[in-house]
């Protein structure tokens, strides 16, 4: 693997942004030391409950008295247009503080900064186009409007594993929409949402609009939720966490939304295109280096080719680059910290006492540079069965549970035997097949011949434990939207 270095002059302090300031707070930061190579890479402010509260009234008197909720739908485009040009011109900066911090390849994370910018103009087009609808059928002197209006504060609190995409995947929508925000970033990942502030302060973003409050998830994630001052909170991360911010909001009736965890499946049917299919499922179970909601964590194979299938997967895991995260050859790259690593390694040793058979990986990366950082060895594990945790629980590392089926039902009841409903793929030669199984499958999205796919258009989100709510498309704008009925009686009809 080729190592890299970080130059120790460019790790930054960061601060917090409250009302369009940035400070720097007295507390012990938060030391972000780069996972595939162990070099120190940033410092984050620690906030307490005292600065998340500022960050949260900067947000409301920017809604209640400012004017980001009233200007037109251009203005606020013309600022998200202006943000989608300032990040193509920081593309290579952001990718690299991406892959830095979350270690990731930097081929990824140029393809998260590239989605992240696509999803900033689709929002930009929402500010733009949205509109209400007149009913005039309802007799006469009685007209009604159906308005949509912004839904107010909206609080952010994102995880590690993409940090810019899943801010993305929210804040231009909301902006769009003419809320305020205040984010908490993860403690771990926080650069990319930090330089997007001040991309919006470049663009011309009113001062208090966006807020970024960082801290540790129990102090600053749970004001948020408890806030009566927070309208709507959307959460991405873990079910656990979702949980417990259903719990910690409920006195504030606060609107949520909740995209948690998965546990996909890639179903294979004997008449797919073997060979793309096989690329598929080895990419969907390592991109992110499996640190992935919708990571295809497990194979659903049909019986009749399920050696050859488990085979051929076998050589070409053995086959893929893990390598640091500024290594431009690398498709996998490392955990997010060593406690991770450590867990997922854990799933394998507990699949092996289970019975299923580790056919490639099952270890940690340790020789030359990968000394230095946290690898695990793409792995396929064989024979897992249904039920046991392999097959169940979410790893988010680079882990193929590989389970086989006989027929379409028994296909269609394991991918639904798991909590988790937020993605599932299908390979078939057959629409009939592929569409017969979409249709029973519990998911909120399922990918046919394809896999970890996705536009601005298409919204995302899960059922069942992964969560509810909607990110992305037009449903996903709405989100942050309120229904406003004005009905009027005229005298003249
Ligand atoms: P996490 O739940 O530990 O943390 C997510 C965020 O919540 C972080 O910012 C964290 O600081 C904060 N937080 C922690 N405790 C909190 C509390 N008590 N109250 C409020 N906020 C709190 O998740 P993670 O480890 O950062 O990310 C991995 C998880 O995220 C996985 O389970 C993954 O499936 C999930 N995820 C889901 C999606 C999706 O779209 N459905 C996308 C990416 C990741």
């Amino acid at each position: 693997m080729a190592a890299t270095h970080t130059d120790i002059n460019r790790v930054k302090s960061y601060g917090v942004v409250i009302d369009g300031a940035t400070e720097h707070l007295d507390s012990e930061p938060f030391e972000r030391r780069n996972p595939g190579t162990g070099e120190l890479v940033a410092r984050f402010a620690r906030a307490d409950e005292h600065v998340t509260q500022r960050g949260i009234d900067a947000a409301r008197r920017a809604f209640d008295e400012g004017e980001w909720p009233t200007i037109s739908g251009q203005a606020r485009s013309r600022v998200l247009s202006t943000l989608a040009t300032l990040m193509r011109r920081d593309h290579e900066k952001l990718a690299r503080i991406e892959a830095e911090e979350t270690g990731k390849p930097i081929s990824t994370a140029r393809g998260d900064v590239e989605g992240s910018i696509g999803l900033v103009e689709y929002a930009a087009a929402c500010a733009l186009t949205t509109h209400g609808d007149v009913h005039t059928n309802l007799g006469p002197g009685f007209t009604g409007l159906v308005t949509r209006e912004p839904c107010g504060v909206v609080a952010m609190v994102t995880p590690w594993n993409f940090p810019l995409l899943l801010l993305m995947q929210k804040l231009p929508f909301a902006l769009a929409a003419g809320c305020t925000a205040v984010c908490k970033p993860s403690e771990l990942t926080a650069g990319t949402t930090l330089e997007v502030a001040s991309l919006l302060e470049e663009a011309r973003l009113p001062s208090g609009v966006f807020n970024v409050v960082t801290g540790p998830g129990r102090v600053v994630g749970e004001l948020l939720a408890r806030s009566p001052e927070v309208d709507f909170l959307s959460f991405t991360g873990s079910t656990a966490v979702g949980e417990s911010i259903v719990a910690a909001s409920s006195g504030t009736l606060k609107r949520l939304s909740l995209e948690l965890g998965g546990k996909a499946a890639s179903i294979v049917f004997p008449d797919a295109d073997l060979e793309k299919a096989a690329d598929g499922v080895l990419f969907a179970v390592t991109f992110n280096s499996g640190e992935c909601c919708v990571s295809g964590a497990r194979l659903l194979v049909h019986e009749d080719i399920a050696d050859e299938f488990v085979a051929v997967l076998g050589r070409k895991a053995a086959e893929l680059h893990v390598g640091a995260p500024l290594d431009e050859e690398a498709t996998v790259g490392a955990m997010i910290h060593e406690q991770h690593l450590d867990d997922v390694l854990g799933f394998v040793a507990g699949a092996r006492e289970d019975g299923a058979t580790v056919v490639s990986g099952g270890e940690r990366l340790t020789e030359g540079a990968f000394g230095d950082g946290f690898y695990v060895a793409p792995t396929i594990v064989d024979h897992v069965a249904p039920g046991t945790r392999l097959f169940s629980e979410e790893v988010f590392g680079p882990v193929l549970a590989v389970t086989r089926f006989t027929d379409t039902d028994e296909a269609v009841r394991l991918a639904n035997a798991v909590d988790y409903g937020l993605a599932n793929s299908v390979w078939s030669g057959s629409i009939d097949t592929a569409l017969e199984v979409s249709r029973r499958l519990r998911s909120g999205t399922v990918w046919v011949n394809t896999t970890i796919d996705g536009a601005p258009q298409l919204p995302g989100g899960g059922v069942k434990r992964s969560g509810y709510g909607r990110e992305m498309g037009q449903v996903g704008f709405e989100e942050f939207t309120e229904v406003k009925t004005i009905q009027i009686r005229t005298s003249l009809a």
